[in-house]
């Protein structure tokens, strides 16, 4: 059986090592556009890389029922043993599992010898532009005209559009369209947001908060606790890269607002009765114990010193106005929508043997090692198939 593999990033390089693990008389071929493989991967978790998270709930996913079916056969326990199955040794902090090394560049080291020890052939440095099936066997064409055939599979792992620096520019796309898949149009997820309101003063400033994503009506649509970060012209931190993915999936329908609550520990009277009880202490500098001046002085002319002040840092509401662009986002939201492919072998439905695994699909994840592990969780479920 030989089998090509397009895309060289985490799902392509885990599929093709778990089809080489469980069958080595298996040819197996990567293709990557990139020089080297695997480019992003170096980039993620801040360079830690985080692989998975130990709450793998079906619910930090945009398609829950899909994943959860995933989920159910393997839960993150065989993630985790799957890894370790490679000679993986993982780092647990909270629930978050990084490489013992806790370095993205040694992960990717460690990788790509596994990969030379299983004799996977990596093609690097040529973009591929379509695959078509001729006879029983399929043909994969490169940009400048190429052709390389006799795949008996075809795995597509050609990722989204974030970062595409890193690789992933979505120029797939245009192939998988061709064949007739639906796609959902893509947007960037996991970014900063752009907030309409007066950040003067904020920009760079980090705190403790709780955030809401609410609609018109004040309804809450997803909330997130963490470390906020302001920037000039929005709110960005992981807690808003969340929100931001919240967001972009409800494509444009309608107004959103983020609202945010400075002080989630108190409610507006415990607040109130906290701030009265320090203005009394130290009257000019009460709000040294919160705050640094710039931000207090930008609250206090925006809100006065009372009331409305209490409420502003009790629930401050920013209308969105939109999101930073893929070049700085983690994910991308759309992709290959979910019924194209059989939902326990990730085959699809149009074209038998081929599979598609990773991000090209319509799956994401919210930070904190959820998009790694569909990377793996989709490249587990397919390879056990092969
Ligand atoms: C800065 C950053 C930090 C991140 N941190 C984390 C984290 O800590 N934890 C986490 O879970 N997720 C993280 N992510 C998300 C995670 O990296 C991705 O979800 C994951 O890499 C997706 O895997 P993939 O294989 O589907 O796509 P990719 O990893 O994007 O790989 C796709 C590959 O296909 C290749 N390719 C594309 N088109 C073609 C073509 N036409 N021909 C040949 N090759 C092609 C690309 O060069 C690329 O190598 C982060 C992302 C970024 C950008």
């Amino acid at each position: 059986m030989k089998i090509a593999i397009i895309g060289g990033g985490a799902s392509g390089i885990y599929s093709a090592i778990l089809i080489k693990h469980s069958h080595p008389e298996y040819e197996v071929v990567v293709f990557d556009k990139e020089e080297k493989a695997e480019r992003k991967m170096y980039a993620t978790g801040n360079g830690h890389c985080n692989l998975l998270n130990a709450v793998l709930s079906p619910d930090y996913f945009n398609e829950p029922s899909f994943v959860g079916a995933l989920l159910k056969r393997h839960p993150v326990s065989d993630l985790v043993s799957t890894l370790e199955g490679f000679g993986i040794e993982l780092l647990k902090n909270d629930d978050l599992y990084y490489p013992l090394s806790y370095s993205a560049s040694s992960y990717v080291s460690f990788l790509e010898n596994l990969a030379k020890a299983l004799h996977i052939v990596i093609n690097l440095g040529d973009s591929i532009v379509d695959y078509s099936l001729d006879g029983k066997v399929y043909s994969l064409r490169y940009a400048n005209g190429k052709v390389v055939s006799g795949f008996d599979k075809v795995v597509i792992a050609t990722g989204g559009m974030s970062s595409p620096k890193l690789g992933s520019d979505g120029s797939f796309f245009k192939a998988v369209e061709r064949h007739g898949y639906k796609i959902n149009p893509l947007l960037p997820g996991l970014v900063p947001l752009k907030l309409e309101g007066n950040f003067r003063g904020l920009d760079g400033y980090r705190h403790k908060a709780r955030a809401y994503l609410k609609d018109e009506e004040g309804k809450i649509v997803h909330q997130e606790d963490g470390e906020l970060l302001y920037k000039d012209d929005g709110l960005s931190g992981i807690m808003m890269f969340n929100l931001e993915s919240v967001y972009a999936r409800l494509r444009n329908k309608g107004r959103y607002f983020i609202e945010v609550d400075l002080f989630p520990e108190y409610g507006e009277t415990a607040l109130r009765d906290l701030l009265n009880k320090d203005k009394k202490l130290n009257p000019s500098f009460y709000l040294d114990a919160y705050f640094p001046k710039t931000v207090q002085s930008r609250f206090i002319s925006i809100y006065g010193n009372d009331d409305k002040l209490v409420k502003a840092l009790k629930g401050e509401r920013f209308l969105i106005k939109g999101t930073y662009p893929f070049t700085l986002s983690q994910v991308s939201i759309g992709g290959v929508k979910v019924d194209e492919v059989d939902p326990s072998t990730l085959e699809s439905k149009r074209e038998p043997g081929v599979y598609l695994v990773g991000e090209v699909l319509d799956v994401d994840g919210l930070c904190g090692g959820y998009n790694l592990s569909w990377a793996l969780l989709s490249a587990l479920a397919m390879s056990e198939h092969l």
